[in-house]
Parts: C-alpha cells; sequence; structure tokens
C-alpha cells in the first residue's frame, strides 16, 4: 500500500520544476495526477511530466493547459480529475519569480506577480475546494517561499505575493476544517529550477558558493526535497495538520 493510493492530484506549474517533482512523487506513491501549465515540455528538458508518470509508474496522469490567472480555466482540470474520480489534492504551485528594483516596478510587471503567484492560488484553492467540500473532505497545499515569511529587498513584489499566500492557507484553513479540507503552504528556500526570466544570468560559481556556506545542510534543494513535503501534506500521515508553514530550505533560514 503506497502512500496516496487511490487518490487524484491536481498540480499546477506541473511541467517543470518543483510541480514536476511533485507529480512525479505523486505518481510514484499512487496518486492520478492532473497536471496543469501554460507549457508541456518541462523547463530542464525531458518527457512531458503526464507522459513520464505514464511510463515509469502504474498511476495515470493528463495534462490540461490552463493558465492560473484565468479562474475559469481550473474548471478544466476539475473535469479531469473527476474523470479519475475526483480530486482530493490540490497543489496550487505555478509561480514566477524575478530580481527587480523596488523604485522602477511597473503596475503591470506588480500585476502579472499578483495575477500568477496570488490569483492563480486563490481561485485554484476555490475551484478544489468546491469539490472538495461536496465529496467530504481534501487537502490542499500552497507553495508560497522562505520570501513569503521573512522578506527580501531584492524582490518585494514577489515576496508580498508569497507572503500572501501563507495568509491566505491560514485563512482557508480557518473557513474550511469543518468541511475536512485541510489547507497547508510550503515554504521551499533556494531550489535548483529554471526560475526566473528566460535568458537571465545563471548563477556564478562564487554566488552558489556564497548561498551554500549559509544552508547547515550545504547544499542547495531539489524539487524532490520540496516534493516530499508535499507527499506527507497530500497523505494521511498529515491528517491532523493545517494552517501550517512549512519551511522547506535546508536550514537556511533558521539563524533569523
Ligand atoms: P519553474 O519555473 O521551474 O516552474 C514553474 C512552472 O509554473 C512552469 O512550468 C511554468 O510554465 C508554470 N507557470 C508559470 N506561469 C503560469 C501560469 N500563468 N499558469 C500556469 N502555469 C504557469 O519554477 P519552480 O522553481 O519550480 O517554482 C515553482 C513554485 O515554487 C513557484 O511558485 C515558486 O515561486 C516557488 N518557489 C521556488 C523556489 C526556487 O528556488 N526554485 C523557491 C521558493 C519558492
Amino acid at each position: 500500500m503506497s502512500l496516496l493510493d487511490g487518490r487524484v492530484a491536481v498540480v499546477t506549474g506541473g511541467s517543470s520544476g518543483i510541480g514536476r517533482g511533485i507529480a512525479l512523487a505523486y505518481a510514484e506513491e499512487g496518486a492520478d495526477v492532473v497536471v496543469c501549465d501554460i507549457r508541456e515540455d518541462p523547463k530542464e528538458g525531458g518527457a512531458p511530466t503526464h507522459e513520464q508518470i505514464e511510463s515509469d509508474t502504474d498511476s495515470s496522469a493528463t495534462y490540461v493547459e490552463l493558465d492560473v490567472t484565468d479562474p475559469a480555466a481550473f474548471e478544466a482540470a476539475m473535469d479531469a480529475a473527476e474523470a479519475f474520480g475526483g480530486v482530493d489534492v490540490m497543489v496550487n504551485n505555478a509561480g514566477i519569480w524575478r530580481p527587480e528594483e523596488f523604485l522602477e516596478v511597473t503596475e503591470a510587471e506588480f500585476q502579472q506577480m499578483m495575477d500568477i503567484n496570488l490569483k492563480g492560488v486563490y481561485f485554484g484553492a476555490q475551484a478544489a475546494a468546491t469539490r472538495m467540500v461536496e465529496s467530504g473532505g481534501g487537502s490542499i497545499i500552497n507553495v508560497s517561499s522562505v520570501n513569503g515569511i521573512f522578506g527580501n529587498g531584492n524582490y518585494p513584489s514577489y515576496s508580498a505575493s508569497k507572503g500572501a499566500v501563507r495568509t491566505l492557507s491560514y485563512s482557508l484553513a480557518h473557513g474550511l476544517g469543518g468541511d475536512g479540507v485541510r489547507v497547508n503552504a510550503i515554504h521551499p528556500g533556494a531550489i535548483k529550477t529554471k526560475i526566473g526570466p528566460e535568458g537571465a544570468e545563471e548563477t556564478s560559481e562564487e554566488q552558489m558558493a556564497q548561498l551554500t556556506a549559509m544552508i547547515p545542510l550545504g547544499r542547495q534543494g531539489e524539487p524532490d526535497d520540496v516534493a516530499g513535503v508535499a507527499v506527507f501534506l497530500a497523505s494521511d500521515l498529515s491528517k491532523y495538520v493545517t494552517g501550517e508553514s512549512i519551511v522547506v530550505d535546508g536550514g537556511w533560514t533558521s539563524w533569523r
């Protein structure tokens, strides 16, 4: 018996990076997965997530192309989950990040950050919770960031969007607990993915050495490190955990 046997999970931003890691880990634990994204191909290369799940595991998977900024688009994802038996786990993971100069950020840039990172989580959670309340429960997992706890002067709008995801998660946990819906947030630290503007400068070896020197576990995280916590939050191992924020950063922010 695997941890997520018989469950159905919807993962936004599931084509690449952390979302891909979570979708693959869920399938390995027996869940059927609806992978949602604006692009099917993983940024890091390899087969699309749903194809990899179908070829490497006994689970089923499908891909739904959607933009999380469009609340109505989640209907197609919920329909796809319904075809597998109905959504049990919703992972609102899709997000963008970019460094920015506060004094230069335009209204359009700010709005895009909020639309993807916050509005996308809000309405993804709403679409899933509507079904979960009817079916008697579920687990919603929102991917925030350590910047959603501590802030960062180099990414003010990103940090604000992620801080809002944290308090949104607490609020939904309060509101939905009576219906058996758990809501938790994950706060990753520095995870090896291709997030960031296309063509942006790669982190230099020197910058990487400085970063890892501040991480007690001595390395940058992998999507799989976040996926382990997402499996825990989706499974009955966490059945009495809601309204919680779990930091997954190798101890990076533990000195604060
Ligand atoms: P990534 O860029 O590798 O993956 C993000 C995925 O989201 C991509 O597949 C992208 O196509 C998709 N996406 C972007 N905009 C979308 C939209 N409008 N609609 C649907 N899908 C969309 O990035 P990642 O590092 O895997 O990031 C995943 C989440 O983790 C994000 O919310 C990010 O803020 C958060 N996070 C990442 C790190 C890190 O170090 N990588 C740290 C903290 C938090």
